[in-house]
């Protein structure tokens, strides 16, 4: 297949982001080359390629078509959309899909000694945000206005400093908002990595194999908490016991050899199996069960 015929994936290069997404890809087949600090991975199985750039760069990338997908958090995307949108750009990348990892929040956090009573408390005051479009658009669906002082990092000392009141930065367990001395006290915007595409401007062969990544995507997403369950149940209790298997779509039931009152029950479960789940099984009459974890799923 030609270079350009080759599907470009945009992923960051080295941040929070990086491992789970290579990961993603490698779970949906692809097998590729990593130099070290090489900025390209070639696909060796697939016409799919890994650009290794840095995360802000990820939703630009897609939009003047250089990659046709990238793995980005949806805070990046949703920041730079909003940019866009201020500047009457086109947008040109879609939101194909949010991939359950790298979950945070933008939130609001003020110093500890500070009172917090609702947005209004945020009225005059002087926030320091590396987002601050997304800032923006929260503060005026709140009615409020703050002024926003934009930085690029360390925002988190910015009040210590005395370059602003509060800060809006991305937390996942606050454990950098406490070493600071601030305190949460708002959710701006809660994000996950996103996968975003182009769209619709593929050329017919490359859309195919897109096609078939996004495909082999929701397969793997999906499997992630799936179980195969097998157990064995009176027939007269079926009903209970399907009503209890989580997630599950119609059970396999098979008659078993030599006993008319019981039959052995196969089910795909898309959530996860707890304990409580197989002692409510067993209470239901469940007897010989199996969980085994699910490798590979094709809608
Ligand atoms: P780059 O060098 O690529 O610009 P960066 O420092 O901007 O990297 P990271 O800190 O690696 O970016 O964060 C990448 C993304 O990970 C964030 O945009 C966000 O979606 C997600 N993320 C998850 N948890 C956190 C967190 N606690 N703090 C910051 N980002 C987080
Ligand atoms: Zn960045």
């Amino acid at each position: 297949m030609e270079k350009d015929q080759r599907i470009k994936i945009a992923v960051q290069k080295s941040g929070r982001l990086t491992e789970n997404s290579l990961e993603l890809l490698h779970r949906c087949g692809l097998v590729y080359s990593r130099g070290r600090d090489e900025l390209i991975c070639y696909g060796e199985n697939m016409p799919i390629d890994i650009l290794l750039v840095r995360d802000d760069d990820i939703p630009d990338l897609v939009r003047d078509d250089i990659c046709d997908v990238g793995i980005v958090g949806y805070n990046v995307m949703h920041e730079r959309r909003l940019e866009l949108e201020a500047s009457e750009m086109p947008v040109s990348f879609e939101l194909h899909r949010t991939l359950d990892y790298g979950h945070c929040k933008l939130c609001l956090a003020v110093p500890e000694s500070e009172d917090y009573a609702g947005p209004q408390t945020l009225q005059g005051k002087r926030i320091a945000t590396s987002y601050p479009n997304l800032l923006r658009e929260y503060l005026g669906k709140e009615r409020v206005s703050a002024e926003i002082a934009v930085m690029s990092g360390a925002i988190e000392i910015a009040p210590k400093l005395g370059k602003a009141d509060l800060i809006c930065d991305l937390v996942s367990s606050g454990r950098t908002l406490a070493a600071n001395h601030l305190r949460p006290v708002a959710t701006v915007l809660q994000s996950q990595a996103a996968l975003i595409t182009t769209g619709a401007r593929l050329p017919a062969a490359k859309r195919s194999w897109l096609e078939r990544l996004l495909r082999r995507m929701e397969g793997v997403l999906q499997v992630r908490e799936s179980k195969y369950i097998m157990l064995h149940a009176p027939r007269a209790s079926l009903a209970e016991i399907r009503r209890l298997l989580p997630g599950s779509e119609t059970p396999t039931v098979i008659p078993l050899e030599g006993c008319d009152d019981r039959v052995a029950v196969h089910a795909v479960c898309r959530e996860n199996v707890f304990w409580e789940t197989l002692e409510d099984l067993k209470g239901a009459g469940a007897s010989s069960v199996l969980v085994l974890p699910v490798e590979k799923m094709l809608a």
